[in-house]
C-alpha cells in the first residue's frame, strides 16, 4: 500500500475543521498512520515549500502556512497518493469538484485547507520531512 503527506493547514485548523476533514479522509479508505499537530516558523514552512521559490506567491504562502498550527499527517492505502488529491479537489476551490474538501471548506486558491503530497518521489520526501519511521504506524 502507497502513502501521502497530507497537512491541514492554518485556515482550516482555526475554523476547528480538523475533524470534519479527517473524516473525508477515513471514508475514503484512507488510513491515518501519523499525525501531529505543530506551528511552523516562517523558515520551516519555507523549507517545506522549497519547490516553489520562484513562484509569485510564494513569499504569502510560507507567511500563511506559518500564521497558525497546522496538523501533518501520514495517509495510507490503495493509491493513496492519488485518492488523497481527489478528496482534496482543485488548488481553487471555485474549480474543486462537489463533496470535496476544498469545495466545502477552503476560503480562496490561497488559504486552501489542505496540501497532499503529487507523486510518489514527494511523498517520500515530505513524509520524512515531518516523520521518522517509528512514528508511522
Ligand atoms: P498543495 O501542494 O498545497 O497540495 P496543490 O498541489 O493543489 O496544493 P500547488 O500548485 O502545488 O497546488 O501550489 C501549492 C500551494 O500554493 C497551494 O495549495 C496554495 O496554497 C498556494 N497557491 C497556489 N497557487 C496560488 C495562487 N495563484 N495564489 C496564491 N496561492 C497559491
Ligand atoms: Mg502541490
Amino acid at each position: 500500500t502507497e502513502r501521502t503527506l497530507s497537512i491541514i493547514k492554518p485556515d482550516a485548523t482555526k475554523r476547528n475543521l480538523t475533524g470534519k476533514i479527517n473524516a473525508k479522509f477515513e471514508d475514503a479508505g484512507l488510513r491515518i498512520v501519523a499525525q501531529k499537530r505543530l506551528h511552523l516558523t516562517k523558515a520551516q514552512a519555507g523549507k517545506f515549500y522549497e519547490v516553489h521559490a520562484e513562484r509569485p506567491f510564494y513569499d504569502e504562502l510560507c507567511e500563511f502556512m506559518a500564521s497558525g498550527p497546522v496538523v501533518a499527517q501520514v495517509l495510507e492505502g490503495e493509491g493513496a497518493i492519488a485518492k488523497n488529491r481527489e478528496v482534496m479537489g482543485a488548488t481553487n476551490p471555485a474549480d474543486a469538484a462537489a463533496g470535496t474538501i476544498r469545495a466545502e471548506f477552503a476560503e480562496s486558491v490561497g488559504e486552501n485547507s489542505v496540501h497532499g503530497s503529487d507523486a510518489a518521489e514527494t511523498a517520500k520526501e515530505e513524509i520524512s520531512f515531518f516523520f521518522s519511521g517509528l512514528e508511522i504506524v
